[in-house]
């Protein structure tokens, strides 16, 4: 238990960690940032996580516990990644937890960063016993599934990852994970772009470029973006029909390309769904807490999901 005293959030992305104290109530009390150094192995990533916990309480503060959110398949139970890309160099199987404990002697919970944002999201849902479906949709598709007020982790840690579900509209295409035929190959950025590069025979280039051409009427450009919109919505609405969601919260950077993948979105996603749910909207996620969400999120897994302490941890400094 971490009772009513600050903790630290602590976010790792592939270029920068970000570190905030955080009081109870949410107040941020102090913040560092450090680039990552991603190229340098996971002992100099857990290094320089240690030390952005130092910075913040070097400007003044305890705290009791760090929760930290990270990229990559992480097992709160275990404190480990289970599985990542190269993004950071030989992340996969890196004791997270067990590492940060030791080096900073406090005890540490970690989760992946998208449920780690879905349960800063679950905090403001309806009731103690709210269910919630999260989708993240990046250079990548991720999510978070929360039933009677619980974000679920699963086995290994691979719960919510809604972007490895089959999609009729991804049929044959190859996906990060190795399958074909999954969600995050047609709906992802890379994937809209892909299928965009595909029927007009050039060369893939962001997700911005087509964006914009779809803005200037190109047909190709807004049948790229629609099918990824509509293969996520559908997805996302066959979801909501198995788990019976109080709330579904779509987030990440492609739904900000514009109203037409929006649309094509929540059109989906409302035709999927069945009748007692015919209510059910898509929410953005919360305003309130911008760019501070992850640190957020971060810090409400100290009370969320399994505290790593440094005398159980058997991971020398
Ligand atoms: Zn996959």
């Amino acid at each position: 238990m971490t009772g009513f005293q600050p903790v630290i959030g602590l976010d790792l992305g592939g270029t920068k960690i970000d570190a905030a104290l955080v009081a109870a109530d949410g107040t941020i009390l102090a913040r560092h940032r450090v680039p990552t150094p991603a190229g340098e192995g996971s002992a100099a990533v857990l290094d320089a996580m240690a030390s952005t916990v130092s910075a913040v309480l070097g400007q003044g503060g305890t705290a009791t516990a760090i929760g930290v959110a990270a990229a990559g398949v992480i097992d709160p139970v275990t404190g480990m990644v289970t599985s990542a890309t190269d993004t950071i160099r030989g992340w996969a199987g890196t004791a997270l937890a067990a590492g940060l404990a030791a080096r900073t002697g406090l005890p540490v919970a970690c989760d992946n960063d998208v449920r780690a944002a879905a349960a800063t999201e679950l905090t403001r849902a309806e009731g103690p016993d709210a269910s919630l479906l999260y989708l993240a949709v990046g250079t990548g598709v991720g999510g978070a599934v929360a039933v009677a007020g619980r974000v679920l982790t699963g086995a290994a840690g691979i719960a919510g990852h809604l972007g490895h579900l089959p999609s009729p509209e991804a049929a044959g295409l190859p996906c990060t994970c190795g399958a074909t035929g999954h969600l995050e190959g047609i709906a992802a950025g890379p994937g809209i772009a892909a299928q965009y590069a595909r029927v007009t025979g050039t060369v893939p280039g962001p997700l911005q470029r087509v964006a914009a051409r779809a803005e200037l009427g190109d047909a190709h450009a807004i049948a790229a973006i629609t099918l990824g919109a509509r293969a996520a919505g559908r997805v996302l609405g066959g979801l909501a029909n198995a788990f019976g969601p109080h709330r579904v919260v779509v987030a990440g950077g492609v739904p900000r390309i514009g109203a037409l993948y929006r649309n094509a979105l929540r059109d989906a996603f409302a035709t999927e769904l069945m009748s007692p749910l015919r209510e059910l909207r898509l929410t953005p996620t919360a305003p309130r807490v911008g760019h501070d969400a992850a640190v957020l999120g971060a810090a409400t897994l100290t009370r969320t999901v399994p505290l790593h302490t440094p005398s159980t941890t058997g991971v020398s400094r």
